[in-house]
């Protein structure tokens, strides 16, 4: 059975075609919002225990076009979760060092540690997409990355990661009514930047480029989830729902006590 949202390796994507309008599992928002709730208390309770267990880790990497829903699901989904065992990574555009290291220098480092879960918030995927469709290298740099990214992820989850990767997927329209916002409203004004009107311009380069993205680095170990995202609301239980599946199937357990406990009296 293939799961929901969930690319299959070797198979053709055609991004146009992928819907971004969920109504696979509620159509109607209260419902979903219902049901995220009772996932988020789940996932408190299993990111409890990974965090006692400390064997495995957790990498969440989140793409998307330029309001596409990032920094909001991540503050949507782990709203609640023990802060000490959750680390968000924002990739910026490279510094001068970075720059001058191998693209995945950078991203190495902050990889989760054992009980950890890890977020990227945009990640090594910007080597292949925003570098790609700006020319910033040529394409004989940038077009072995693919086969790098994906050898870099086989050694991650060979070494015991998890990895999931979320491309939000939102329309233009979307994006239209999303920057709008940010024009309009004084919370949101900071959120506003005319490169990303530069980049809106680009919106089929970036179609293409994410396209072939999912295309070749959709593996058995790490596929992608291509998530609707123009609904926050369904976005929001989309993602829950993956994430907490993956974590009931870890089935990670609080570590037994390496001594007997039932004797001890505390005066
Ligand atoms: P934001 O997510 O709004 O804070 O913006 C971060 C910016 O950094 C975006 O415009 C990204 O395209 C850019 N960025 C992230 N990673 C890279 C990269 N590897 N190369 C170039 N630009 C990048
Ligand atoms: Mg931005």
């Amino acid at each position: 059975m293939p799961k929901t949202h969930c690319l299959q390796p070797g198979t053709p994507v055609l991004i146009n075609e992928l819907p971004t309008q969920g109504k696979m599992f509620h159509p109607d928002r209260e419902a979903a919002e219902a049901e995220f709730s009772t996932l988020r208390d789940e996932l408190i309770v299993l990111q409890r225990k990974l965090y006692a267990e400390n064997k495995r880790r957790i990498l969440i990497a989140l793409q998307a076009m330029d309001a596409g829903g990032k920094d909001g699901t991540i503050r949507k989904v782990f709203r609640g979760v023990n802060p000490q065992g959750v680390r968000v990574t924002s990739f910026k555009a490279p510094s001068k060092e970075e720059l001058a290291h191998d693209f995945l220098w950078r991203i190495h480092r902050p990889v989760p540690a054992n009980g950890m879960i890890g977020v990227f918030n945009r990640s090594h995927y910007e080597d292949v997409l925003v570098v790609r469709v700006h020319d910033l290298v040529p394409e004989a740099v940038w077009r072995p990355r693919y086969k790098m990214i994906n050898d870099f992820e086989s050694m991650l989850v060979g070494s015991g990661t998890t990895i999931l990767k979320f491309y939000l997927h939102i329309s233009r329209e979307e994006q239209r009514t999303r920057f709008q916002a940010r024009l309009e409203d004084p919370h949101k004004n900071w959120k506003f930047s005319l490169e990303d009107l530069e980049k809106r311009k680009l919106w089929q380069s970036y179609m293409a480029a994410y396209q072939e993205m999912l295309e070749r680095t959709t593996t058995d170990m790490a596929p992608w989830y291509v998530i609707p995202a123009d609904q926050k609301w369904y976005r929001n239980l989309a993602i829950m729902r993956v994430i907490v599946q993956k974590l009931r199937k870890l089935n990670p357990q609080y570590p037994s006590p390496a001594i007997d406990l039932s004797g001890i009296t505390i005066d």
